[in-house]
């Protein structure tokens, strides 16, 4: 068996139906996973699960609301319904509300917070026993460049991001004991729906980011399929608790 052969395994992918999330979905099917694609919109999410499908792998789509405890929790049971068991969690729904920190409604801090945080430790706590039961298994968060960085216009985003990165740290250390490894992907710039509005609504982001990038590019969903493969496979299996940036450079750029 390839270091990096996924056939047998089954990944739950949270927001897989667009994105970086399908981007990551592509790489797993390639490798051989049969894929749950979880969002709140189940068009797009069974459209997704079709064109995934066309790669040789079984496909399902959940609907779910991350940010919602139970649902979280029904999505993971329906996984393990579907195909019978859950070795790999990709938590990587999330939402940005742009605005200066003094101009946040409360209720738009908590939104940003519910999805990208609490939706993340929901959907693991949810997972962490079917994993456990198989033997081992693979939870992969999303955090950002704003895991590390400040932006003035990110405040609730860069709380959550941040917390992603000390999430994964916890879970990693607990659940190591489970032969379960937590480890965190940061992208840099991305070229998604996400983005796009980022790039209306935040001055000059697009050629800042180009130049700041020794890449010389925008990154595409694309780009995250391989680390999806490494912290999914075998090969990821001595590598947990790790903040691993996907960027282009943009992190260590002087
Ligand atoms: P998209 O907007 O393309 O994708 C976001 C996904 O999250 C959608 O599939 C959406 O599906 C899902 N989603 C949002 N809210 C919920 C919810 N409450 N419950 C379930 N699913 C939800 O953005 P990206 O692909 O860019 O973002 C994916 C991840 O990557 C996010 O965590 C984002 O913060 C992170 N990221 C992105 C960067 C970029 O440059 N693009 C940079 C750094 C991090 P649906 O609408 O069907 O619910």
């Amino acid at each position: 068996m390839s270091l990096f052969d996924l056939k047998g395994r089954v990944a739950l992918v949270t927001g897989g139906n667009g994105g970086i999330g399908l981007g990551m979905a592509q790489g797993l099917a390639a490798a051989g996973a049969d894929i749950v694609v979880a969002g709140r919109n189940v068009a797009k999410s069974e459209a997704a699960a079709k064109t995934l499908a066309s790669l040789g792998v079984r496909t399902a789509a959940v609907e779910v609301d991350v940010a919602d405890e139970k649902s979280a929790k029904a999505m993971v049971d329906a996984s393990v319904a579907k195909m019978g068991r859950l070795d790999i969690l990709i938590n990587n729904a999330g939402i940005a509300i742009r605005k200066r920190p003094e101009d946040y409604k409360m209720s738009e801090w908590r939104e940003v917070l519910s999805i990208n945080l609490d939706g993340a430790f929901y959907c693991s706590h949810a997972a962490q026993p079917a994993m456990k039961a198989s033997g081992g298994g693979k939870i992969i968060n999303i955090g950002s460049m704003l895991s590390i960085f400040g932006a003035p216009y990110a405040a609730p985003y860069a709380a959550s991001k941040g917390g992603i990165v000390q999430l994964t740290k916890a879970l990693a250390t607990a659940w190591s004991v489970d032969n379960i490894q937590v480890n965190a992907v940061l992208p840099g710039w991305i070229d998604t729906e996400l983005t796009q509005r980022a790039r209306e609504q935040v001055d000059g982001l697009h050629n800042n980011v180009l130049k700041r990038t020794p890449a010389g590019r925008w990154g595409e969903p694309t780009d995250f399929a391989g680390i999806a493969v490494f912290l999914a496979s075998k090969a990821s299996d001595f590598v947990t608790g790790a903040a691993i940036a996907v960027d282009g450079g943009f992190s260590i750029q002087g």
